[in-house]
């Protein structure tokens, strides 16, 4: 068609939501798979890695699995966290990061230094390692490009806008399977009720995470480091629907939005073959009879939202340790042995009693990530 040949892709995380979907994508578009990764030696990577013989197969935890892949797949299938990193540094790919937590960031640093072009969907890796990201950027000839919807969709508004013609931007939240919910009716929520995302189907952790509203704080986040924009100009709006992904609002006040069907393979699709805008595998956009609703948030409801303001105001390696300590209560939660409604008192008492410092390495972010880890479980042990 004309069109030079899309780098070939790297995906990490290719068993979960956003990496089967990635998978999806680049099927339909034709584009080469040079790597898989996963976290572990599971049925779902083998059929991936059997599906694509040329692709290497990275596995951070692969342990007893590792002798089957091993003999199935030979020398392209490598083991260890180490590997997962190395194959987000193959130069010439455009690398989809898909791994849940902040066990993300240093594959995202590793593309960026390789001068990759990283389509991030690993929000943790600017919630954990903003500064580093931001240094990576600017140090390398990488590029970063978001895969977050909400994200996506301010890009778009963004392009051939000069930076300072931007006043606000207004992120989309569906409020999840909870809005409406007062702080008491949430005592009792259930771990299957909080996975039933109304509008998105998604990860376990992103799941949860959508449903406390910590989803949201974590996308403020990314806003300010992908957009450089300052947190007093950031805003969330509740908007069940998902149609409208986000908003910017202009100095002149004009606002744009990005709006289609929530479908994740469209910013995925957009993240690795844009500036082109081929046929995507989506629904045509037939918009009348719906109905668009907005409200504010319920800030004394889901009190994450805040949270993640004040630990994006406080800078440094706060938001680090805002993400540790959710990821540890999430796990609680899902393991049943806190209540909904303590996720968000485990991240305030283990962000309170953090000093952040400016962090320097990934090490300074993993040192204040593991003991944000070990404060959150004796948080939750108290509970
Ligand atoms: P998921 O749980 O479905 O999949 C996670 C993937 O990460 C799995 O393939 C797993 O094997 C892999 N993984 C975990 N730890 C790893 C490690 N240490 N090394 C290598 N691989 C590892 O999660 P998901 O819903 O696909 O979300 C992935 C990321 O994308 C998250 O950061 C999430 O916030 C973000 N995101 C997801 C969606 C969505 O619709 N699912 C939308 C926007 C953003
Ligand atoms: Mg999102």
């Amino acid at each position: 068609m004309g069109r030079a040949p899309l780098n070939p892709l790297v995906v990490l995380g290719a068993t979960g939501s956003i990496g089967r979907q990635t998978l999806e994508v680049a099927d339909h578009l034709g584009t080469p798979i040079r790597a898989l990764a996963a976290n572990r030696a599971s049925d779902a990577l083998f059929d991936a890695a059997a599906a694509h013989p040329e692709a290497m197969v990275c596995i951070a935890d692969p342990g007893e699995g590792q002798e089957r892949f091993e003999s199935a797949f030979g020398r392209r299938a490598h083991f260890g966290p180490g590997a997962v990193t190395e194959a987000a540094a193959i130069g010439g790919s455009t690398v989809v990061n898909g791994i849940v937590g902040a066990a993300g960031l240093r594959a995202s640093l590793s593309a960026l230094y390789a001068g990759n072009r990283l389509a991030l969907a690993n929000k943790e890796s600017l919630v954990a390692g903003g500064p580093l990201m931001l240094a990576a950027l600017a140090e390398g000839e990488g590029e970063l490009v978001p895969v977050d919807s909400e994200h996506s969709a301010i890009w778009q508004c963004l392009i051939g806008e000069p930076p300072e013609s931007v006043a606000r931007l207004i992120l989309t939240a569906s409020g999840g399977p909870f809005r409406g919910l007062s702080i008491d009716e949430l005592e009792h929520v259930t771990v299957a009720e909080a996975l039933d995302h109304p509008t998105w189907s998604m990860g376990q952790r992103i799941s949860i995470d959508s449903a406390t509203l910590m989803n949201k704080a974590f996308e403020v986040i990314e806003a300010h480091y992908l957009f450089n924009v300052a947190y007093d100009d950031i805003d969330v709006v509740v908007h069940p629907q998902s149609i409208v992904h986000s908003f910017v609002e202009f100095m002149d006040g004009i606002v744009k939005a990005e709006v289609g069907f929530p479908d994740m393979r469209k910013p995925i699709q957009y993240a690795i073959d844009q500036p082109s805008r081929r046929q995507g595998s989506n629904e045509r956009f037939i918009i009348s009879g719906v109905t668009l609703t907005f409200e504010e948030p319920d800030n004394e409801a889901f009190p994450c939202l805040q949270l993640g303001y004040a630990a994006g105001r406080m800078g440094g390696t706060a938001a680090a340790v805002l993400n540790a300590a959710d990821e540890v209560a999430v796990a609680e939660f899902l393991a049943g042995r806190i209540r909904f409604v303590d996720i968000a008192k485990v991240v305030a008492s283990v962000l309170e009693s953090h000093s952040p410092i400016d962090p320097q390495s990934v090490e300074d972010i993993a040192g204040a990530d593991s003991e944000a880890r070990i404060r959150a479980s004796e948080v939750s042990a108290k509970l």
